[in-house]
């Protein structure tokens, strides 16, 4: 939920606490707020709950909270109240209830980000025409919904705030909407704590066309995944037009619920693919030219050469050349663009992920990444993996569960288990803390 280490807190709980009583009574706690002064907002069922943990855990939670995070104060338990749906998995909402008014979306369209803007070469191409198409006949064509897939700075964002530019103009009477997954999660969290669920969901109803971003976000996220699942098929039957992104084809998402993926396949699922030389170069072109750059043309392509990946790196470096430009007055030279570029490689560096991590620590004790992945229970890969998971832990931060999921679907209890074991280990064994120094100075390299 929106308190971060809650997810710890729980692990801890799991070992010390017996397995029965901890399902039974620690399970369905719903992590609510941290509040200013400390203190944690734990949700529960109804008074018998309340009432029992109360007397019989809060000096137990309180005390493997302070573990997690020293800051902690206490704990407090509040009453949920069951949601008044048909649909028993759904969600709970905080009895007693403020006032309600009726919220609009704000916009949050960028204007900038639109099809004339957008530029297309093979590996775009066809998610452009979709989108477009959606954009011309929105819940009327067959790609509904449409999920965009693809890395980092490829132009999903991009494509998703063209679509909305596109009905905007086009179809004034049309509401559209754009909200990040993340935001989304936000507000829901937020509508629980202010009991106005009801009203979260019914705001969607508003709309004719929905555009999540970056749905990837939703991964481990349960109750906010349900929530999605209930406007989704509410807008879904009512013809409304629905467009996703995400970092990856929805199957290989992990953590996110099976009927999601099916319904996200219902529609159509494109990717972007990075750019190819040519239309880097075009790119670039018309990124210098917006900047009013003007940019020798052998410059141009020595920057397309070596920034491959990702568009938005491109238009990084034609900001540095600008702020570069106008701070000194200077002609833009091959010398000046190779040390910003240098210096871009090295920065970029410094973010580890999961997938680095396992490479390296594969490579490292020569074990295939896969068993990495996987459940294989046999010692020595149990412990490149429990190292490989310690890393991940200390030097990313990346939550316990994303962790946990990264190798063979571990729940977050057995990913502390592993940061311990390795902790107290490379205190008595040099050897294993100069793997591990050496490990991830070749992550870093
Ligand atoms: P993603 O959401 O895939 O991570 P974005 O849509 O945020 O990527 O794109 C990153 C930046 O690159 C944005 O500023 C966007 O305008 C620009 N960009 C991406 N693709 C293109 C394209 N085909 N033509 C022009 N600009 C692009
Ligand atoms: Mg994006």
């Amino acid at each position: 939920m929106s308190i971060p280490f809650w997810d710890e807190i729980l692990a801890l709980l799991s070992q010390v606490i017996d397995q029965n009583k901890f399902d039974t009574w620690f399970k369905p706690l719903v992590p609510i707020e941290y509040t200013d002064s400390h203190i944690l907002i734990l949700g529960v069922k109804n008074k018998f709950i309340l009432d029992y943990i109360n007397q019989n855990y809060k000096k137990t939670i309180i005390s493997c909270s302070k573990q997690i995070t020293s800051s902690i104060n206490s704990v407090e338990f509040i009453i949920l109240k069951e949601e008044n749906k048909p649909d028993p998995t759904r969600t709970y909402i905080i009895e007693d209830h403020k006032e309600k008014s009726v919220q609009k979306f704000k916009n949050t369209i960028n204007d900038q980000y639109t099809f004339d803007t957008f530029i297309t070469g093979a590996g775009n191409e066809f998610a452009k025409s979709v989108s477009l198409a959606v954009a011309e006949n929105p819940g009327k064509t067959k790609f509904n919904p449409l999920l965009i897939y693809g890395g980092v700075g490829l132009g999903k964002t991009h494509l998703l705030h063209a679509i909305g530019n596109y009905i905007n103009f086009h179809s004034k009477n049309r509401i559209v909407n754009l909200i990040s997954s993340e935001e989304f999660y936000f507000n829901f969290i937020e509508a629980i704590k202010n009991s106005n669920t009801k009203l979260f969901t019914e705001r969607f109803q508003q709309l004719d066309i929905l555009l999540v971003d970056d749905i990837q976000f939703l991964s481990g996220k349960e109750r906010t995944q349900e929530e999605f699942f209930y406007i989704f098929n509410t807008m879904y039957q009512q013809h409304k037009q629905i467009v996703l992104s995400s970092d990856q084809p929805p199957h290989q998402i992990k953590g996110l619920h099976d009927r999601l993926v099916s319904r996200f396949q219902w529609g159509l699922c494109v990717d972007v693919q990075p750019p190819d030389m040519e239309t880097r170069v075009a790119i670039l072109k018309k990124k210098a030219e917006r900047d009013n750059l003007s940019i020798p043309e052998d410059i141009l392509y020595y920057i397309a050469e070596n920034i491959t990946s990702n568009i938005r790196k491109l238009e990084g470096i034609i900001i540095r050349i600008l702020a570069f430009a106008s701070l000194t007055k200077s002609d833009i030279t091959m010398d000046l663009v190779k040390d910003i570029l240098t210096d871009s490689v090295k920065k970029d560096q410094s973010k580890l992920s999961i997938d680095d991590i396992i490479q390296t620590v594969s490579t490292y004790y020569k074990i295939p990444e896969d068993s990495l992945r996987e459940k294989n229970r046999s010692k020595e890969v149990a412990h490149c993996r429990q190292v490989a998971m310690y890393i991940a832990k200390s030097y990313t931060n990346y939550s316990l569960k994303t962790i946990g999921l990264n190798f063979g679907g571990r729940d977050h209890s057995t990913v502390i288990h592993a940061v311990q074991q390795v902790k107290r280990n490379v205190k008595n064994d040099k050897a294993l803390e100069k793997d591990i120094n050496y490990i991830i100075s070749q992550i870093k390299s």
